[in-house]
């Protein structure tokens, strides 16, 4: 895969290269176990896949260019870049500020934008709305487009199937930056509808076999519609694409649900069920696979807890975070800051959206002179810093006196 020059301190002299070896060893990505850093009173296990993948290293080489070619000039981020806070602050501090916020309101007014200012559109993409409102200011929208391909495949994928004359299922997240830009484009296509978990699939269910009246339909789905839908004539040929940060079993749960819909509503068999349902492979990007079947791997594994590192509003993290805590106690932290001392770690509660505080997170052992080592799984998501990895990492270890030199166990590993 391409390599990218992005900022040397974004990387990490011992996850980087730490990834690199096992990207050698296995070029196939056949192997998915993880990577045991063994430091004595304390046991790493790391994912086989996490960090920064092919869309984000992409943005990043391009805007850190877009500052480098660009003195003295205006330079605006359509919104953040990527889910990561160090990214976007780092950005920040070299002048470059967001015309919107995630859920794509303004920060910035399109009037106060000029023709020689650069813009740099963000790896989600955006919507055709606001390409067309950056071209009618004058502004060049192609020069800094940092578009994933990834997620272009998927407007691609909406496009083919919109013109099979099928209605979009767009299984995402309402509000994402990468689902409204999907939303934008599909609906250019084909009617499209967006669905956020299997609750809302199963209320459009009803929509389709006619149980709810279609009226409900318009506020039920507020904002989730494309203009002119109508349930009744829409829902009748429908095919799914989803947010490439979607947790692949989710969407595969869906896709086979609203299948089963209308194989029922339309007595369809095998060879006919192509007549009102696409058939389509979910749209999952090549990282959120990787990184979601190394962490159902690392879950192999006992452990004491996880730390899942990454931007609280980062998709995919979240997954990754939903998967973890499934199975033991998890830690959805941005950094090694969020680990206050060996007792305390302040880390992010999905549930409830907001950061809370738990105490004696590492098991009474730590530190102690008892001979179990305390084990912990830890990954990110793909928009989390190899540098952020290896934070957490010496900050974990510093709690453990007696523990291996970090030097002495990668050679270990290496060999
Ligand atoms: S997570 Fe996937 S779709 Fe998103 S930027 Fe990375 S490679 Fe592209």
């Amino acid at each position: 895969m391409k390599s990218f020059d992005i900022p040397e301190y974004y990387r990490s002299s011992i996850i980087t290269p730490l990834k690199e070896f096992r990207r050698k060893r296995d070029k196939l990505k056949r192997d998915f176990t993880p990577t045991l850093l063994d430091f004595g009173p304390i046991r790493l296990l790391i994912a086989r896949h996490f960090g920064f993948c092919y869309g984000v290293e992409n943005a990043v080489e391009i805007a850190y260019k877009a500052i480098a070619e660009n003195p003295g000039k205006r330079i605006f981020l359509l919104s953040e870049m990527i889910h990561n806070p160090d990214v976007n602050a780092d950005l920040q501090s070299r002048g470059v500020r967001f015309i919107m916020d995630t859920k794509g309101n303004q920060l910035i007014p399109w009037s106060e934008l000029a023709p020689e200012d650069v813009v740099i559109i963000p790896a989600f993409g955006t919507t055709l709305e606001t390409q067309h409102q950056l071209s009618t200011l004058g502004l060049d929208i192609a020069k800094y487009d940092t578009t994933c391909p990834f997620v272009e495949k998927v407007w691609n994928k909406a496009s083919q199937i919109g013109q099979k004359d099928y209605t979009v299922i767009v299984h995402g997240k309402p509000s994402h930056e990468e689902t409204r830009a999907t939303f934008s484009h599909s609906k250019e296509a084909a009617p499209t509808v967006v669905v956020k978990d299997m609750a809302q699939a199963q209320r459009l269910a009803k929509y389709i076999t006619g149980e709810l009246p279609v009226a409900e339909f318009y506020t039920e789905f507020a904002g989730q519609y494309s203009l002119g839908f109508d349930p009744e004539r829409d829902l009748q040929r429908i095919g799914v694409v989803n947010q490439t940060t979607m947790l692949a079993s989710d969407t595969q749960s869906i896709a086979d649900f609203l299948k089963q819909i209308m194989v029922q509503k339309y007595a369809l068999t095998p060879v006919t069920t192509e007549a009102h349902f696409a058939n389509t492979r979910d749209t999952l990007c090549y990282a959120t696979n990787d990184n979601q079947d190394a962490t159902y791997a690392l879950l192999t594994y006992p452990a004491d807890f996880a730390i899942v590192a990454g931007g609280y509003n980062s998709s995919n993290t979240s997954h990754i975070v939903e998967l973890c805590e499934e199975k033991l106690p998890t830690y959805f932290i941005e950094s090694e800051q969020k680990i206050l001392s060996n007792k305390l770690i302040r880390h992010f509660n999905g549930h409830t959206k907001e950061e809370i505080v738990t105490e004696n997170f590492i098991p009474k052992r730590a530190g102690s002179e008892l001979e179990t080592p305390v084990t912990v799984l830890l990954t990110c998501g793909a928009s989390c810093p190899d540098a952020v990895v290896e934070g957490i990492l010496l900050k974990l270890i510093s709690f453990f006196p007696n523990a291996r030199p970090v030097s002495e166990v990668i050679e270990e590993f290496a060999q």
